[in-house]
């Protein structure tokens, strides 16, 4: 396979970067977008980073709001954005994983103010015109253009300072988008090639950079990797496995990159029945019997956590789960049954192996 290690493309809309230092290209990308005053979004955990990227960026940047939080609250975001009003914004540059893009997300779909994505996990959220935002113990998405961010500007060098867990975690979530693109019923050929090549790619990669995660090099192809899945992501719809894990997540508060991690080879198992020849380029990809059993071995060989109940899912919880994740419709490739649905997730809770719902 050959990897590119550096190259400016447009996809989904976006304008993206993909290679080093970082700092300097969102200096460049602001002043090609003519912004001014560039808020910096971080999590508080990446404050310093983003502290740093503002610094940088010197006379664009109108400060930094680093209280980005898990699953978009909206009271974080209402928070947000009277600053981003107080200092008079003109764009946002978000630096962090999917909690800081989807603040910057949040923003936008209240302001259209136009937004820079520096990712620093491989999350996908800064490719997709999605947003999901919690209120009310309740996680509610949206599909608008004005969410989708104009320019990303990938670095390996970021990627490099994510916690192996978190990497192990983050790299399953980006997966778990190209294995429900695969059966989606608005898939196209282009969105299975990236699909494919987004898997294949991890598969690949992600080995070396738990072997050697200051490899810059096997970095670079897991975030072309989270790249591949983000996009597929942003092209084509989600069904069960995302359905399960923004319930979980939502009303659970579970670990985003967690829960897709555990969920994955069970969502796959309860669709495989329904389009095992649509799985099949996974069950390649593992030389293995299924996908699914492919997808727990492969989760299990990077040391991934199996068990919801290792995260912090209550057994009380599943009951109300099943009902949550079933009760409005939407499309799935193999029909949503709610007793089946519990029998899956109590699977995942104990951390068994996929099958049998
Ligand atoms: P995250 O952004 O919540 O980050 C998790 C933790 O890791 C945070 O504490 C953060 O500060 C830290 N971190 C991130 N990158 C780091 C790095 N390189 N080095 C050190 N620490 C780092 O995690 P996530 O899984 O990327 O995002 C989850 C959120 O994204 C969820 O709310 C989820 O719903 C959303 N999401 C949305 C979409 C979409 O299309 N709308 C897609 C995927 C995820």
């Amino acid at each position: 396979m050959h990897y590119q290690s550096e190259f400016a493309s447009t996809a989904t809309g976006a304008r993206v970067r993909f290679g080093g230092n970082a700092r300097d290209v969102v200096a460049e990308e602001l002043e090609r977008l003519g912004a001014r005053r560039a808020l910096f979004l971080s999590t508080p955990g990446q404050v310093d980073r983003c502290q740093d990227f503002s610094n940088a960026c010197g006379p664009f940047s109108a400060g930094v709001y680093a209280e980005a939080r898990m699953h978009t609250p909206v009271d974080v975001t209402e928070r947000a954005l009277d600053y981003a009003l107080k200092v008079k914004a003109d764009c946002l540059v978000a630096i962090g994983g999917g909690s800081t893009t989807g603040l910057s997300k949040a923003i936008a779909y209240r302001t259209d103010l136009p937004q820079l994505v520096v990712p620093t996990t491989y999350s996908g959220s800064e490719c997709t015109p999605i947003l999901g935002q919690t209120e009310h113990g309740k996680k509610v998405t949206l599909k608008d253009p004005k969410v989708l961010p104009e320019v990303i500007v990938y670095d390996p060098e970021l990627i490099a300072s994510l916690p192996v867990p978190m990497t192990v975690t983050s790299a399953l979530n980006a997966m778990a988008h190209a294995v429900e693109a695969l059966y989606a019923q608005d898939r196209n050929p282009v969105s299975t090639m990236l699909a494919i090549e987004g898997l294949t790619t991890f598969v690949d990669a992600l080995p070396a950079v738990i072997s050697s995660p200051h490899d810059l090099d096997a970095r670079g192809r897991t975030l072309y990797g989270a790249w591949l899945c983000g996009t597929v992501l942003g092209q084509v719809g989600m069904a069960l496995h995302h359905k399960l894990c923004h319930t979980l997540g939502g009303t659970f508060d579970l670990p985003h990159a967690e829960t897709h991690a555990i969920v994955l080879a069970h969502a796959t198992s309860y669709n495989e029945r329904a389009v095992p020849q649509l799985l099949a380029p996974v069950r390649t990809l593992f030389d293995s019997q299924s996908a699914a059993a492919g997808l727990y071995q492969f989760a299990r060989q990077v040391g991934a956590p199996q068990a919801l109940r290792d995260i912090g899912l209550d057994e009380n919880a599943l009951d109300q789960a099943a009902k949550l994740a079933t009760q409005n419709t939407y499309w799935n490739p193999q029909p949503i049954a709610q007793a089946e649905i519990r029998r899956l997730l109590q699977s995942a809770w104990e951390g068994k192996p996929p099958g049998g719902y």
